[in-house]
């Protein structure tokens, strides 16, 4: 009875305090915006897949291994805890067995899952304090991250002994005919224990001993959770759950916004009734921990401080103050300080600090390239490139802060529809000499081709680009195909407005662009641009632009694979081809086979860099960073990359994007192999395979 009344106080002050801190998490997340939910039967199986498959984890295996049978070990070990906390409520013993083999087999895993956790858990902390793991360094990891990091996997190595302790004694009691199966704890009964030296009182008290140790320990190790970064122990199952579920490259759009671009565009919709529930909206972007959304918050609660976002990031690889980590860090700690301030006094709360500048500089926002490789990485499907181009959004529309070459970008886009100072009545000269038809003279003429080609701006200005441009419409034309292009009609997509945070001229480009469109009934889309592919795809849907769009890859696989080009010789059979994946084709949109199959199709060697596909790195050139100088670090980002494609020994690096041919062009210019190493767009490769 006393054991009894002690476990139930103690029951009562643990869910006391962990409710209070629920309570308090809870206060703060509603002083947060709304983020969308819905479509549950997808978010389960991303939660199954991430959270209980462990997928991400498991992509570096060593370490993932050893995470995810800790993960997997703590969820069987819970429903033992269950059993201990009814148990211990009701003075039923071992209350579970009356499942027969099923408990004997919750038992064994249980058994054998905490051995397991002993080893994994000495082999972190032997990593935490004696090598010098990368990940875990950093300007945010201050010395309370390390200890935290410790004190955590101490008291789990504690939680596993003590159950193994508990396991063994228990056996010991009644090693003919225990309850349950106990692997583990049977093989140390008979190889270390000499029972005959043990009577049966010891045995029952140090079976006590572990009992209350162990559950104990699980009390305060909850109360302890919500304040250390292992609050992902809780956390990352419903993080994962509410996962962003759109392609990696998709950025929320912000209705306010449209609702303004449609007024400048129909001067008309200003007297139209707002729409019920429609709410003044008091900041553009993210200036503070007010203006996130309830999962930016919940994120950072989640954040389970690994680092892997940060160790792939290019910005931070190449020794700029960027670290996405640090990002989200960053929120959780605003919160920890503004939240009380919030909650009592009410949102016109302010201590004269904000999340922007006092604790993520403009520095570290500007040097994102958005390529997503830590929101890729992130085992709990943290998205760190959303949340810094919310940050960007505050300083573009709220303070007009963008960097100065960024300002000139979004001036040119907005007077000449293109990032560069040409003129739009240019936006044809790549196609001097070539037969191009144009959608205007093909509707004049009653047509509707079936693809429109998007040039882009990179194909219509930028001189190197322009002939990739032109060689792949010499395929177009060769194979006969039924397209045509907007020409002069074309204007920006809008991508780097929208990575650079101005979503105005995103917006204002996104429908200038669909009313074209919609009038020509396009419904297929060819482009040579991952960035425009990527904004044409995913982005423009949400202001009426549907439509079917295919990268110049995707299409000239699908040429390749019904015979339509067949490439049996040509100039670079005797040559080595290494493949850069672009970010807005690969881990933006899931697409890295079609490059490749197109390349298997060109006789040649082939080689892989050492970072591919999803883990390939960036060239340096998205998120608005090809307009602007780079931010302070050691080295440029596109210098990194082609210093990986030149480690393969190839001759040729095939790229299937405008920015990433500028960045891996300037790249063997700077490395002085301009001699032994080309660049070349996949279509070019295809076009000269082909004679053409
Ligand atoms: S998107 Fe790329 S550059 Fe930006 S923080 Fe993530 S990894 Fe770094
Ligand atoms: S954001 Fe994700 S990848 Fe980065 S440290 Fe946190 S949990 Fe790890």
């Amino acid at each position: 009875m006393t054991k009894q009344i002690i476990f139930s106080i103690s029951l009562i002050i643990t869910l006391a305090v962990f409710f209070w801190t629920i309570k308090r998490i809870w206060s703060y997340m509603k002083l947060t915006k709304p983020y969308p939910i819905g479509d549950y039967g997808k978010r389960f199986k991303i939660m199954m897949e991430v959270a209980i498959g462990q997928t991400k984890i498991l992509r570096f295996p060593f370490v993932g291994w050893l995470h995810a049978l800790v993960f997997w070990g703590f969820i069987v070990i819970f429903i033992g805890s269950i059993e201990m906390v009814i148990d211990g409520l009701f003075r039923t013993e071992r209350v579970f067995s009356f499942m027969g083999v099923f408990y004997d087999i919750i038992t064994a895993s249980g058994d054998v899952f905490a051995f397991i956790i002993v080893i994994a858990i000495l082999i972190f902390i032997i990593r935490r304090l004696f090598i010098n793991v990368k990940r875990f360094s950093g300007i945010e990891m201050e010395h309370k991250s390390h200890m935290d990091a410790n004190i955590a996997l101490t008291l789990i190595l504690l939680l596993m002994l003590s159950l193994l302790g508990m396991n063994t004694f228990y056996y010991i009691l009644d090693p003919d005919s225990p309850v349950g199966y106990y692997p583990v704890s049977m093989f140390i009964v008979r190889n270390f224990i000499p029972l005959h030296s043990l009577d049966f009182q010891s045995v029952h008290t140090q079976h006590e001993i572990y009992w209350w140790s162990h559950i104990l320990l699980i009390f305060i190790f909850a109360n302890i959770l919500p304040y250390s970064k292992h609050f992902h122990v809780f956390m990352s199952v419903p993080n994962v759950f509410f996962s962003r579920l759109e392609p990696l490259g998709y950025l929320d759009n912000m209705p306010e916004i449209t609702k303004e671009v449609k007024l400048m565009m129909d001067p008309n919709a200003a007297f139209a009734e707002p729409a019920a529930g429609e709410e003044e909206v008091s900041r553009f972007g993210v200036k503070d921990v007010e203006n996130i959304t309830w999962k930016n918050y919940m994120d950072s609660l989640t954040c389970t401080e690994c680092g892997r976002c940060t160790s792939v990031c290019p910005a931070n690889i190449t020794g700029k103050k960027l670290s996405p980590r640090k990002i989200v860090m960053n929120v959780r700690a605003r919160m920890k300080e503004k939240g009380p301030g919030l909650v009592k006094v009410g949102k016109e709360y302010d201590d004269q600090k904000a999340l922007i500048n006092d604790y993520i500089t403009p520095e570290e926002l500007w040097a994102c390239t958005t390529c997503n490789a830590c929101a890729q990485e992130c085992p709990v499907n943290i998205n760190q490139p959303s949340l810094i181009v919310d940050l960007r959004r505050y300083l573009v529309l709220e303070e007009s802060a963008a960097p100065g070459e960024l300002n000139a970008t979004f001036t040119n886009i907005e007077n000449n529809g293109a990032p560069w100072q040409f003129s739009m009545e240019d936006r044809m000269l790549w196609a001097e000499g070539l037969e191009v038809p144009l959608m205007a003279d093909k509707l004049a003429k009653g047509e509707n081709p079936e693809y429109l080609f998007w040039v882009g701006s990179a194909g219509a200005f930028d001189d190197r680009y322009k002939k990739v441009t032109r060689e792949f419409v010499k395929t177009l034309n060769h194979l006969n195909v039924d397209y045509a292009v907007l020409g002069t009609e074309e204007t920006d997509s809008g991508d780097v407005a929208r990575r650079a945070g101005n979503e105005m001229l995103f917006q204002m480009q996104a429908m200038m662009n669909i009313e074209v469109m919609n009038a020509y009934e396009v419904k297929k889309i060819i482009t040579c641009c991952p960035h425009d592919y990527n904004t044409l795809l995913n982005e423009y849907p949400e202001y009426g632009g549907e439509y079917e769009v295919v990268h110049h890859s995707q299409f000239l696989q699908k040429l390749i694979s019904k015979g339509k080009i067949n490439i049996q010789d040509g100039p670079f059979k005797d040559q080595k081809i290494t493949f850069h994946d672009p970010c807005y084709l690969g881990r933006a949109n899931g697409e890295y086979e079609a490059p490749r199959n197109v390349l298997k199709a060109i006789p040649s060697e082939k080689v892989e860099m050492k970072r591919n596909k999803s883990f390939a790195l960036c060239c340096g050139a998205g998120g608005g960073q090809m307009f602007k100088e780079a931010e302070k670090g050691d080295k440029e980002v596109f210098i990194e990359r082609t210093e990986e494609a030149i480690e393969t020994g190839a001759d040729i690096i095939c790229t299937a994007c405008p920015f990433c041919m500028v960045m891996m062009t300037d790249g063997i210019k700077y490395k002085n192999k301009e001699e032994e190493m080309k660049n070349y767009d996949i279509a070019e490769l295809v076009s000269v395979s082909m004679g053409l």
